[in-house]
């Protein structure tokens, strides 16, 4: 036969062919002989325990009994025959019973010799039974030695009825890592090996198909993790290092805008951390190669004052800012705050949305090409082909985790070079998950919240006691407080959730009379200008209460108002839950905020209400959100399919995610490009393997 290797199509393998090879590939997408020996089983069944028959217990499915037959008989019930076999143990008896074949088995079945008896255990009035068992000779069994630990592959219908059974897949994935042992070289160095302890490659194959022991698979297991990630990272690392070297502005000083804000108008200290965070902008505004970084940090941490100061920077060098908010009322917010912050400063701020009219659109557009404009803040509007700089310097993209990932690109055509870069999220997500999509960009943490902050304080109630709720929401009005009360609002039951919200202010309404009280309402449906009348009225504290749907989740500053009611708080996802919370506490009065729920909740939504009233850490949150939900959910479809990991796991892996970049990062600063000898390893396997996804940054 043809030798093969690595990528020799599958249907050239003997036993495949192309019929089976189309099937392969169509179901779990293996095309070629590496994508079948990393086709991993996904568990094991452990056949080198035996059980006794008096041992077994309801958990356990799969299992093993040396033993003997000492009756086999055909039953007739319902005019179909059966087999029912007494299989003994030398202590007690099991029932086995087959239905198909029985002429076959009745004839293979040897009384009195000793076999093993593979198969699962059922139950029946707390009898155990066996049906269908594998049955295998003592002899032969203690000859096949590898496969004491039998490794099962996922299947489908397909592949099963095409004859591809499991032991198919053993027998093809023992075959092609004996005829591939010379092909199958290292793919790190050795030191790398060796710092981490990492198993040979070729033992990892063969340990993580046909383990000797749970040791050496765990082992096996850890080094293909270990090297998926190192990989993943290294391209990462390899694409910033390309973004890095491009060249961008250069912001040399720190000049009269700047100076005159921190002296006159910022009238609060600077956090440690958000003095940090600018301590690295401003290096990065002065390496003279483009920045693109993000800022992570907690509601409420005070990123946006960050980056309105980096800002000034890029001004007092010269140069256009645009600010791109993921909704109109927090594009609206932000336009207003900056109005604020920057008030003398003789700067020319303008607002961009979808909303913005025409004729408005005409001079705001030849204002931005002229210069006229410092900053430009607005929604998504500002990537429109028609919005032209004069020279654009510095962008800064808040809440970026509602942007498809590719949106990022957008703002990089605004100028050439492409502006700085600063992306900011709404609420932290976990580290595995801004390493594995955000590998290629810096990252900065605002880890405090500004001093005197009054804690949040958490509780849940059921929706029966909404009397107490609105006492004491009355209370919190009359020591002139504002309070939220928020309804779910999800897009396959937009209708009774509208009703739901009507059915709420009314009742809020009928409490709170309009003599005495003013309520406000709010939802998406609502027109633009009545968004923003009402959540004006909110925002200047002539409404006491809002009701609103989730609209005001992101970013919203009102500091006047300390209670955030959330209704059907069962219905929301945990990060939403958090990103309302931070609605309120943002002033000095005590907050709070209260979930309202069903009487009856699932697990996870008990998780989820649990996590909100045990912390207000944000960061923790995100943890808890990611095992709950998994990475695919929280990134959004916008961005699902930017995190594929084979084998290693986001929720789990933040160890060996540490120790790959820590290797990667070494391994970068000593050979950049990969050209020393030892290291021929690593360029030959990305080249190899990921060429598709590293090509354009090894170069
Ligand atoms: P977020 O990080 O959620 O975007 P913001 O930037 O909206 O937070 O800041 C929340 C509030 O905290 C704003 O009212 C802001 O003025 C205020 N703030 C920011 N930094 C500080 C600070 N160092 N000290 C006191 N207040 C601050
Ligand atoms: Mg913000």
């Amino acid at each position: 036969m043809k030798e093969i290797n690595m990528h020799t199509s599958l249907q050239y393998i003997k036993g495949i062919g192309k019929n089976r090879a189309k099937i392969l590939s169509d179901e779990f997408g293996l095309k070629n002989c590496y994508d079948i020996i990393n086709f991993y089983p996904f568990r094991y069944i452990d056949r080198r325990k035996f059980y006794k028959v008096q041992d077994l217990v309801e958990s356990n499915s799969y299992v093993q009994i040396i033993g003997f037959f000492k009756s086999i008989k055909y039953i007739e019930s319902n005019k179909k025959f059966r087999l029912e076999g007494l299989f003994f143990d030398g202590e007690k008896e099991i029932k086995v019973l087959w239905f198909k074949g029985l002429k076959w088995v009745e004839k293979s079945i040897n009384n009195k010799q000793k076999v093993v008896l593979f198969g699962k255990v059922n139950w029946f009035k707390n009898t155990p039974s066996m049906i269908h068992p594998e049955i295998e000779q003592l002899n032969d069994f203690s000859r096949k030695k590898r496969i004491r630990i039998k490794p099962i592959y996922k299947s489908s219908e397909k592949t099963v009825n095409s004859g591809m059974s499991n032991n198919f897949f053993i027998k093809l994935i023992d075959r092609i890592l004996k005829d591939l042992e010379q092909n199958i070289r290292e793919s790190l160095n050795t030191d790398i090996n060796k710092r981490n302890d990492l198993m040979s490659k070729y033992s990892t194959y063969l340990n993580v198909h046909f383990p000797l022991d749970f040791n050496l698979q765990k082992k096996a297991i850890f080094r293909l993790k270990f090297e998926e990630i190192f990989f993943n990272q290294l391209i990462f690392h390899l694409k910033k290092n390309k973004i890095k070297s491009k060249k961008s502005f250069y912001f040399p000083k720190i000049d009269l805008k700047f100076n005159s804000f921190y002296e006159n108008n910022l009238n609060f200290a600077l956090t440690s951390s958000q003095k940090n965070v600018l301590k690295e902008i401003r290096n990065d505004f002065r390496s003279g190669n483009q920045m693109t970084r993000l800022l992570q940090g907690d509601v409420g941490s005070g990123k946006t004052i960050v980056s309105l100061m980096a800002m000034l920077i890029a001004i007092d060098n010269g140069y256009q800012c645009c600010l791109v908010a993921p909704t109109e009322i927090l594009a609206n917010q932000h336009f207003e705050n900056f109005n604020k912050y920057l008030n003398n400063l003789n700067l020319n701020i303008e607002i961009l949305t979808g909303s913005t009219k025409k004729s408005k659109r005409v001079t705001l557009f030849d204002d931005l090409k002229k210069g006229v404009l410092d900053i430009l803040i607005g929604t998504h509007a500002i990537f429109e082909e028609n919005v032209l700089f004069k020279n654009l310097g510095f962008a800064v993209i808040d809440e970026q985790h509602r942007f498809g990932v590719k949106q990022r690109a957008e703002i990089w055509k605004k100028n050439n070079p492409s502006p700085h870069i600063l992306i900011m999220t709404a609420t932290p997500i976990p580290r595995t998950l801004t390493m594995s999509i955000y590998g290629d960009l810096d990252v900065s943490i605002i880890n405090e919240l500004p001093p005197g902050r009054k804690k949040i304080n958490t509780l849940t109630l059921k929706d029966s006691k909404r009397l107490r709720v609105f006492k004491f929401i009355e209370d919190q009005i009359k020591t002139g407080r504002q309070v939220y009360i928020v309804y779910p609002l999800i897009e396959d039951s937009k209708k009774m959730d509208l009703k739901n919200l009507e059915d709420g202010f009314e009742s809020v309404c009928r409490y709170f009379d309009n003599e005495n009280y003013a309520v406000g309402v709010l939802h998406g449906k609502m027109k633009s200008e009545n968004k923003d009348f009402e959540m004006n009225r909110f925002v200047n504290g002539e409404t006491n209460i809002l009701v609103s749907t989730t609209v005001i989740e992101v970013g919203v500053n009102v500091p006047n108002a300390s209670v955030m009611v959330i209704e059907n708080a069962e219905r929301f996802g945990l990060s939403q839950l958090h990103q309302l919370r931070g609605r309120v506490g943002r002033g000095e009065y005590d907050s709070y905020c209260i979930l309202m729920t069903k009487d009856k909740m699932s697990p996870d939504a008990e998780t989820r209400i649990n996590a909100m009233v045990t912390t207000n850490d944000g960061f923790k949150i995100s943890e808890i959100d990611l095992k709950l939900r998994g990475p695919g959910d929280i990134l959004g479809t916008q961005q699902s399919g930017v995190v594929d990991f084979k084998i290693a796991d986001l929720t789990n892996d933040l160890k060996i995610f540490d120790l790959a970049k820590k290797e990667v990062k070494k391994l970068i600063s000593n050979d950049p490009k990969l050209k020393n000898p030892n290291n021929i390893t690593i360029r030959q396997e990305l080249l190899e393997f990921y060429n598709n996804k590293s090509w354009s940054s090894i170069g």
